[in-house]
């Protein structure tokens, strides 16, 4: 009887430790929904594209602020720090600033590392009449708010892989903060993956709902993965394509420094919002509940992708777009 007690006890404990450490059991659309909320993106997106953050420029020091309400957010949610105090540095216009780059559970070298990025950055305080603060709550508090929302949902399991949250410094002052991090997880030899990065994302898309486009959708299989997974999720844009906007955002220099699939997830089409670096792009003006829907949609897509270690590969590189 003893035995079979114990035996009972050791099954109940070992499947404790199964469902706690593998996510297969643990994680439905469900349970995204229920944890990624539309009060939360609210928050967040409101505190990040607040008049007080003076347009997240570092020059006149809106940044740093943003900077500490990102670290103390990680710091709340079990990411840890993947640099001292969080912060990868660099000098722009011979102004120090710094990314934020986070981790999920402990680092393994012998793993390879997914990257989960946007930037945090925005352009400041601009002219002397009426709005002066360019609050830049689509560009970027919106994909910025991904970034915290997803890292928060994936930090409660483990993974194979490591994965890495970044937000971005001075992206608006040339791609400054993606570039450095770049050569510096390159110079690390960190083997990345994929490189996934989220920019304005909080209008909805003509297309439809729930929906975002991908930038250079052809240059790997991820448009194609996403959307087995959550079919319809990723969009082609023509425009996208035709202004190359592959090249014009955070992820390209990952492609560029490590040769990896690195793409951005955004819903802004050029019908959608006419605020874009306008002092009018303020977090009123947001559509929260397809942010949050495209939130969700992302960490149920992103977290599918890693308890399934599904490998991202680049195709068709030869082609220039
Ligand atoms: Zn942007």
């Amino acid at each position: 009887m003893q035995k079979v007690l114990i035996s009972l006890l050791v099954l109940i404990l070992v499947s404790c430790k199964k469902s706690s450490k593998n996510p297969v059991e643990t994680f439905s659309y469900k349970t995204v929904q229920q944890q990624i909320t539309t009060k939360e993106t609210q928050r967040i997106l409101f505190t990040l594209a607040a008049d007080s953050m003076r347009g997240r420029d570092s020059k006149k020091g809106g940044y740093f602020k943003a900077a500490a309400f990102v670290t103390d957010y990680f710091k709340l949610n079990n990411i840890k720090p993947f640099y001292t105090e969080y912060r990868d540095s660099l000098v722009t216009d011979n102004l120090v600033s710094y990314n934020l780059v986070g981790q999920l559970g402990d680092y393994d070298p012998k793993r390879k590392t997914v990257l989960i990025g946007a930037h945090l950055d925005h352009i400041g305080i601009r002219g002397k009449e009426g709005d002066t603060i360019y609050n830049g709550a689509n560009d970027n508090a919106t994909g910025s708010t991904a970034v915290l929302q997803v890292g928060k949902f994936l930090a409660q399991y483990q993974w194979k892989q490591n994965v890495l949250l970044a937000l971005f410094a001075d992206e608006e002052k040339g791609l400054k903060g993606a570039q450095q991090l770049a050569k510096r997880l390159r110079d690390e030899n960190i083997d990345l993956a994929y490189m996934v990065n989220f920019e304005m994302i909080g209008k909805t898309l003509t297309t439809g709902a729930n929906q975002v486009y991908i930038t250079g959708y052809n240059r790997s299989n991820m448009a194609e993965v996403m959307n087995i997974i959550t079919p319809n999720f990723v969009q082609f844009l023509p425009q996208a394509k035709e202004l190359n906007l592959f090249q014009r955002s955070d992820n390209y220099s990952f492609f560029k420094q490590l040769n990896i699939p690195a793409q951005t997830l955004s819903s802004f089409d050029f019908q959608n919002y006419d605020y874009y670096h306008k002092p009018e792009d303020e977090a009123a003006k947001m559509d929260i509940e397809n942010m949050t829907q495209i939130i969700r949609t992302a960490a149920f897509t992103l977290a599918k992708m890693l308890e399934n270690t599904i490998e991202i590969k680049l195709i068709d590189t030869s082609s220039i777009r």
